[in-house]
């Protein structure tokens, strides 16, 4: 089965993975997970939404500063959360409805775990 969270990473203790909803057994999900189009983000995190492991998921990806792509409903870079990426070049004049990033909250407990960019 396939998720984004890599085998090498999981533990015993990750056993939840396996509801993941970023599970789609070829891999397909991978392109959008870790894509720097904002469109894919905003997709990645519109399915994390909606999983039931999400708050599992991100714990994980805090603990172990993850460097790259959509965690638990939230955009990583280098061991931070970003709230928002601005797409290359100059911004367009008119906002683009499909840049919007999901508000997805992060569960009160992990709140101090939190390191945002
Ligand atoms: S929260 Fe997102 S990245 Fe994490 S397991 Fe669920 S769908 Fe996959």
């Amino acid at each position: 089965m396939f998720t984004t969270i890599p085998d090498n990473q999981t533990t015993g203790q990750e056993a939840w993975r396996t509801e993941a909803r970023c599970a789609s057994g070829d891999g397909t999900l991978a392109a959008t997970f870790f894509s720097e189009e904002l469109q894919d983000i905003a997709a990645a995190k519109r399915i994390c939404a909606e999983c039931p492991v999400m708050a599992d998921c991100l714990e994980g990806a805090l603990e172990r500063y993850e460097p790259y792509g959509v965690w638990g409903g939230q955009l990583f870079l280098n061991g931070k959360v970003l709230t928002n990426k601005r797409r290359r070049g100059r911004p367009p004049k008119i906002a683009r409805p499909e840049d919007d990033f999901p508000l997805i909250p992060v569960p009160e407990r992990l709140v101090s775990l939190l390191r945002t960019a």
